[in-house]
């Protein structure tokens, strides 16, 4: 009966120092590895334990002979006898040094990870400790270009000078960024961005930004005077055979369910699969080529009457009520059915198929982030990928979409954002607001003297 007491004992002993007692310690790891630490920078570590499972993971900064300061950390607690049983955890914070209150210089980053087994309390290292450089000084950033006079909706050029540990930069609008473009300037500091303001005229001023990689963010003002622009108000009628023609077709191309409720299926058209087409046209206008590729005004589509134009406030009556309001973001250009539509201008096709509410589509890119969108084509005759010259005819109009008619829905864009296209369409307004201002500063490649502009700016390019 002793005997068995005491064997008992030894069991129950044995399972405690096997679970509770497990030799595994955790590890950890930097992923992807990180040099230089700053005031917002992000981190990835990975920790992981073989036994009883994390039970706090602590990140960890420390300046020579100092000891260390934590800066972020993340608890597991116990959920069973055997432990967390998270045997594996992400950590993603972003990090600020000057929490820390370590100088610029070199430091260390330590990852503390401990488990839930007894023997944690012995271990007095940290998992892992990496020679990081805190650096706390953004990067330097001086506006070149200054009176910039913008429309609401409209498009301006700014140049600016950023220090080479930049790892973004460009002129900040609300919570769009317009990045600089690098190459177009001797001094390889100098960057060119195109930006708009909202049509609406709400929201902050642009401004100058530039951030490093450890997330040091300068912000410069910029000398921007803003034009207001009175939006026309105009209203759009709904009938019974427009919805029945277009609402079951573009419920089905946009995947939305049809519950046979006409109106709800406009409402859904014009709402949602907006909304989702409009992601996709962004998507689109991230990449740009680092250099203009058109050359001279834009062309509109020849003799054509403008339906509707860039900014109008859409109010939808649908049986003498109001159902929705929208704003329209491009101009609706009515000639001949069926009329070819010639590019707006050199360019590069980067889409060409069925975009939502614009139907068959076509968008080229101009470089220095401009962008053109062409809907509700009834033909497309260019690929994917193809360079198309200004003029040269890439499909014909049509009213596939969200389209009462045959048209072609014309929009310009900056990265993304729809801007005015009548300024592009405008010589001169190309000219002050673009082209001098490029012109100013010695273009890359030019022998001496001031030599910017479209073509030099090309030519030098490889
Ligand atoms: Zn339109």
């Amino acid at each position: 009966m002793k005997l068995l007491l005491v064997l008992l004992a030894l069991a129950g002993l044995a399972g405690l120092v096997a679970t509770r007692v497990e030799p595994f310690a955790p590890d950890a790891i930097l992923e992807p590895s990180v040099d230089i630490l700053g005031r917002a920078t992000p981190l990835r570590v990975v920790a992981r334990d073989r036994g009883s499972g994390l039970r706090r993971v602590e990140i960890r900064i420390g300046a020579p002979g100092a000891e260390s300061v934590l800066v972020a950390s993340e608890d597991f607690p116990r959920r069973s006898w055997w432990g967390s049983e998270v045997h594996e955890a992400v950590l993603t914070p972003t990090v600020d040094a000057t929490a820390a209150h370590v100088p610029e210089g070199s430091a260390t980053l330590e990852v503390w990870a401990t488990d839930h087994s007894w023997l944690s309390a012995m271990r007095h290292h940290p998992t892992l400790s990496h020679a990081v450089t805190v650096k706390l000084t953004p990067p330097t950033l001086e506006a070149l270009s200054n009176q910039h006079v913008i429309r609401q909706g409209g498009s301006e050029c700014a140049v600016y000078r950023v220090g080479a540990d930049a790892k973004e930069s460009g002129v900040q609008v609300g919570d769009r960024l317009f990045p600089g473009v690098a190459g177009l300037f001797q001094d390889p500091m100098l960057r060119a961005a195109l930006f708009t303001i909202p049509p609406d005229g709400n929201g902050p001023a642009p401004t100058l930004i530039a951030e490093d990689a450890a997330g040091n963010r300068r912000t410069v003002p910029l000398d921007v005077s803003t034009r207001p622009r009175k939006l026309p108000e105009k209203t759009l009628v709904l009938d019974d055979a427009f919805l029945q023609r277009k609402v079951p077709e573009l419920l089905h191309a946009g995947g939305l369910e049809d519950t046979g409720d006409l109106v709800a299926g406009y409402l859904r058209i014009n709402r949602e699969l907006r909304s989702a087409s409009e992601v996709k046209v962004r998507e689109i206008c991230k990449e740009s080529a680092p250099r203009p590729l058109w050359e001279g005004p834009f062309l509109r589509l020849p003799g054509a009457a403008p339906l509707a134009s860039f900014a109008d406030l859409r109010s939808y009556v649908y049986r003498g009520n109001v159902i929705d309001h929208q704003m329209h973001l491009g101009f609706d250009l009515a000639a001949l059915r069926t009329n070819p539509i010639p590019a707006g201008n050199r360019g590069r096709v980067v889409y060409a198929g069925p975009l939502g509410i614009y139907g068959n589509a076509v968008l080229l890119d101009h470089g220095l982030g401009l962008f053109s969108l062409y809907g509700h084509m009834s033909e497309i005759a260019v690929t994917l990928g193809a360079t198309v010259d200004r003029g040269e005819i890439i499909g014909k109009t049509g009213e596939t979409g969200l389209a009462g008619g045959d048209h072609l829905h014309f929009s310009m864009l900056l990265r993304g954002t729809y801007v005015d296209p009548v300024e592009w369409w405008d010589e001169h307004w190309i000219h002050d607001h673009v082209l001098a201002r490029l012109a100013a500063f010695p273009a890359a490649g030019a022998t001496g003297g001031a030599a910017g502009g479209a073509a030099t700016a090309r030519e030098a390019t490889p």
